[in-house]
């Protein structure tokens, strides 16, 4: 389907397909900071007045969002490479595959005979580095995913994160690799998956970053929750992962390795917020003082300067022609 189309018929349906929530920490203060994501779908994004958790309220309902992930068009949405021609839709999307293995593996010390889980598993490549370690599990929404796993010897599970149950086990490691921040109800599937794990699992969690990025490239319509490292870590820890080593993935994203443990009590009350909002009126600021009027201002220069230096050169021509 063409994007204009759908972002017509989408945004008409918006009210209908979304529905309010509060924030993660409970609280129902919020200040809406965008209305639109990078491709003018209906959006609304608010951070949270009480924990500065930036998220979208109203939120796509989950019987919509599955609908969307299992019709694959989501991917074709979000894959800058991918033309409709194209017979891959995870085209490019397994290009940093290597991130989970690389920095989990100094936490496996040899250990062999895992079993490795990747929730959202999309092209499945980010598993595949597992191969050598142990047995690989993973479940995802989508048709084409489900066909690569099959071709890969992966045992798979068509859904969400209530399809884990099916495996019937616990696992040594869980991959969360840009998929946090798509739940829809993130308090029960993060409790759905803590079910799955023993006392030394190892869970992976890779999200976008807005310390790292903070810009209009980041707002799209199937992501709920876009975290700092602060919220990333704060709304972890509340439902009892402890982070054992927290970086940058790819630049500009975020990851975490956690344990299952006690939760810590964390403080970013009030701080966060003003945090937050200092930042994204400098993002404001930028955008249209900067840039839009940089651009603007160039566009003038550019006509004016433009037509007197053509003017110019007629002068100067004709001056050399009547010598
Ligand atoms: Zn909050």
């Amino acid at each position: 389907m063409d994007l204009e189309i759908y972002r017509e018929i989408y945004n008409k349906n918006y009210k209908l397909n979304s529905e309010k929530k509060n924030c993660l920490c409970g609280s129902s203060l919020n200040k809406t900071i965008f209305k639109y994501d990078r491709y003018l779908l209906k959006h609304k994004i608010v951070v949270c007045k009480n924990c500065g958790l930036i998220f979208s309220n109203p939120m796509l309902k989950k019987s919509f969002i599955e609908n969307f992930y299992q019709s694959d068009f989501y991917r074709k949405l979000y894959n800058h490479n991918l033309k409709d021609s194209y017979k891959n839709i995870f085209s490019h999307e397994g290009d940093n595959s290597d991130n989970s293995y690389n920095f989990l593996k100094k936490f496996l010390l040899q250990k062999s005979k895992l079993n490795v889980l990747e929730i959202g598993s999309g092209h499945n490549a980010n598993l595949l580095h597992f191969k050598k370690i142990g047995s690989l599990f993973a479940v995802d929404y989508s048709n084409e995913s489900k066909k690569l796993a099959n071709n890969l010897g992966i045992k798979f599970e068509q859904g969400g994160v209530s399809a884990v149950k099916n495996f019937f086990l616990k696992f040594d490691i869980i991959i969360l690799s840009h998929v946090i921040e798509h739940f829809q109800e993130f308090i029960n599937d993060i409790n759905e998956i803590k079910k799955y794990t023993h006392q030394n699992t190892l869970i992976y969690i890779e999200v976008p970053s807005m310390d790292l990025k903070y810009n209009l490239d980041q707002l799209q319509n199937a992501h709920n929750f876009y975290f700092t490292k602060n919220t990333f870590l704060y709304h972890l820890n509340r439902l009892g992962l402890i982070c054992l080593e927290h970086g940058t993935a790819s630049g500009i994203h975020q990851y975490g390795i956690f344990k299952i443990g006690k939760s810590i009590e964390i403080n970013i009350n009030n701080s966060e917020y003003e945090r937050i909002m200092k930042i994204h009126k400098k993002f404001f600021f930028d955008f249209y003082w900067k840039y839009l009027l940089n651009f603007y201002f160039r566009m003038i220069i550019k006509k004016l300067v433009g037509r007197k230096l053509t003017s110019l050169i007629k002068n100067l021509m004709s001056k050399i022609r009547n010598k």
